[in-house]
């Protein structure tokens, strides 16, 4: 039975962070010296994954991906795959990842029955790359991705964060290179959550300004006309190829959210931008009965007012949404831990 929050938005997707540690040190989301990590004996198990997810799906959840932190990073990954593949009610399982271990991990993964991937892809020039993430990567992330097709992945996309001054003269180039992969290239405005800290509305390239410069290069751009709950809105060059924007910062979408997310230790939140979540972990370890856990859950999201993204698009001077203190005293603030 489907539960539905306070807006009648109903619990469809959820995001299942599998570690919060991380191999790149993206600015717009790990920009410190060093973190504060998760206690490694409170990271949920792949039997407690495999439990929770049971119980979100008989609530309505029927698209999971997988995130992190880097979701490759934890040990033998295609296990948890296999495990949520073989559930009859999920129609989509996907995986957001940075591409630096895909080359070696596409095949099995694919084996496994993941869905479909999306890699995170900000920049196609490597000392950019690496100025970006604090990491020489790039060469790796690039055959990661060249790894997706002959490993049988299609609907593959491709994520990039767009920063003014950053990236934001790659946005062409970017969509010729989704074109030779193939791969759906989105755009994405710079969040203020999390990790962010870094984060100030100068650095916001807003969908607006993104269409802006498509269209000088591309000419007129069309809006592709579909009902869906995704984040992306998605628009059709002359030619055809079709690519994204997701404006959370400028233009945001909560009204048809139907997302939550769960960290690598069982919490669960009901927004990207929520300050508190709900913990899991405790009761499945006391050992409560998949009604029980169902009722939490129920009980968090039938009260569900979030509308995070509005809210903070209403602020007139918006600065990071949590300050370096914070995010230190608990780490499930970052965006690393909730997995975006
Ligand atoms: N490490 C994996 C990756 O980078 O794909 C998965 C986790 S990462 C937190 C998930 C997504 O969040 C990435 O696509 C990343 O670009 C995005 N993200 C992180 N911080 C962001 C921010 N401040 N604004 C917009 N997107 C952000
Ligand atoms: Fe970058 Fe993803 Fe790692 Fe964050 S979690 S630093 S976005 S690779
Ligand atoms: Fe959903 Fe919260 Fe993001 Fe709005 S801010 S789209 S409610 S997760």
């Amino acid at each position: 039975m489907a539960v539905r929050d306070v807006y009648q938005r109903p619990l469809r997707n959820l995001r299942i962070s599998v570690t919060d540690r991380c191999n790149l040190r993206c600015s717009y989301c790990m920009p410190e010296e060093d973190y504060v990590w998760l206690p490694r004996e409170q990271i949920l198990d792949f039997e407690e994954i495999s439990s929770l997810a049971d119980v979100f799906m008989e609530l309505g959840v029927d698209k999971i991906r997988l995130t992190g932190g880097e979701p490759l990073l934890r040990r033998d990954l295609p296990a948890l795959i296999r495990l949520l593949a073989a559930k009859p009610k999920l129609n989509d399982l996907a995986l957001t990842t940075n591409g630096v271990l895909l080359g070696e991990q596409a095949r099995p993964m694919g084996a496994a029955g993941l869905h479909r991937v999306t890699v995170s892809l900000d920049t196609l020039r490597p000392e950019r790359f690496t100025a970006l993430t604090r990491r020489a990567n790039h060469a790796q992330v690039l055959a990661g991705i060249a790894a997706l097709a002959p490993a049988g992945f299609t609907g593959t996309k491709l994520d990039t964060v767009v920063m003014r001054n950053v990236n934001d003269d790659e946005l062409p180039e970017l969509i010729e290179y989704g074109r030779t992969v193939p791969a759906e290239v989105r755009f994405i405005e710079y969040m203020d959550v999390g990790g962010a800290t870094r984060w100030s509305t100068d650095k916001v390239v807003s969908r607006a300004a993104m269409l802006e410069t498509l269209e000088r290069r591309y000419g007129r751009i069309e809006p592709v006309v579909e009902e869906s709950t995704a984040p992306a809105d998605r628009y059709r060059l002359a030619d055809g190829t079709i690519f994204g924007i997701i404006s959370s910062t400028t233009e945001p979408f909560c009204g048809s959210c139907d997302r939550s997310r769960l960290t690598a230790d069982g919490v669960f939140y009901l927004c990207l931008y929520a300050q508190q979540g709900v913990d899991l972990r405790g009761p499945l370890r006391r050992g409560a009965s998949r009604d029980e856990l169902a009722a939490v859950i129920t009980g968090a999201w039938s009260r569900r007012a979030d509308r995070g993204a509005e809210e903070r698009l209403r602020l007139r001077d918006r600065a990071p949404l949590v300050q370096i203190g914070r995010l230190r005293e608990d780490p499930h603030l970052e965006m690393h831990t909730r997995g975006g």
